[in-house]
């Protein structure tokens, strides 16, 4: 377990607003016949980061997922800043374009430099003119500290300089929210500080995030919500301090006696 950065925990720029982000009722989903989310409310306002931790398959990915409609929902209702996810393929371009992701593996392309690969999709589909983009992608390059990269492949980078490049790509997009799906679990444990340090640092800007970690150091510092998930459903949310000193789910002190 790593500490995040010493920031203060409380900037003023981490207020939550009244705004809902993210508005989820009664959200069910099956893989088939396996019913992977079950009855999952939850209601994400504008400047929250909520982390979102519990056990191997529990349905943590798949819920980050729906809500930017990587998977789809079959039950239930999902609304992303005022859009209401449907099967609708327009509705789901809003929403990915509201929505930044950065997974566990980074899923950069290969054969594109640093900078092409944060200029790509602004380019072919935000359609903004390329010394605009190559602009954008050096500011946040540069705001994730590795602006001499910009022209090398994602090969020639460190694991967690590829993870910062992922997270400059998001941004790219201009994302109002942010989801993080175990960003620093493919890394050595030298380079989860630094990928964490650009999350703090997003999350001290106020932007909304959604993290699923392990990373209890992290959760503690940054997160006004803990949500804890086991077997398809949220059984247990709170705000950090109480989420750790005092867990009230059997399940969730059991989890917490695991990996604290
Ligand atoms: P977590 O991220 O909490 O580890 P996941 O959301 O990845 O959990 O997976 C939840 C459950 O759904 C697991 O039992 C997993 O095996 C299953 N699952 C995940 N993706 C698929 C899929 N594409 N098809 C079928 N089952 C899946
Ligand atoms: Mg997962």
């Amino acid at each position: 377990m790593t500490d995040a950065a010493t920031h203060a925990p409380d900037a003023p720029q981490m207020k939550v607003s009244n705004e809902v982000a993210i508005s989820i009722q009664k959200m069910n989903k099956w893989y088939g016949t396996f019913h992977v989310l079950r009855d999952i409310d939850l209601t994400v306002h504008r400047g929250e980061r909520i982390v979102i931790a519990g056990p191997s398959g529990s349905g943590k990915s798949t819920l980050i997922r729906c809500i930017n409609a990587l998977e789809e929902h079959q039950r239930g209702r999902i609304e992303v800043d005022g859009t209401v996810l449907s099967s609708d393929i327009k509705n789901i371009d809003t929403i990915r374009s509201e929505v930044g992701m950065v997974f566990q593996h980074f899923n950069l392309f290969p054969h594109l430099t640093i900078l092409e690969n944060c200029t790509l999709a602004p380019i072919w589909v935000r359609k903004v003119p390329k010394h605009e983009a190559d602009k954008t992608a050096m500011h946040f390059l540069e705001k994730v500290k590795i602006p001499e990269q910009a022209d090398k492949y994602p090969g020639q980078l460190s694991g967690g300089q590829q993870q910062r490049v992922a997270i400059a790509r998001s941004l790219c997009m201009k994302p109002r929210i942010m989801l993080f799906d175990e960003p620093t679990s493919a890394l050595d444990p030298e380079m989860i500080k630094e990928v964490l340090d650009t999350m703090v640092e997003l999350a001290e800007e106020g932007m909304t995030m959604i993290c699923v970690t392990h990373e209890m150091g992290f959760a503690r510092q940054v997160a006004n919500r803990v949500i804890f998930m086991d077997q398809g459903q949220i059984v247990e949310q709170n705000e950090p301090e109480a989420f750790f000193n005092n867990p009230q789910n059997p399940r969730t002190q059991l989890f917490l006696s695991q990996i604290l």
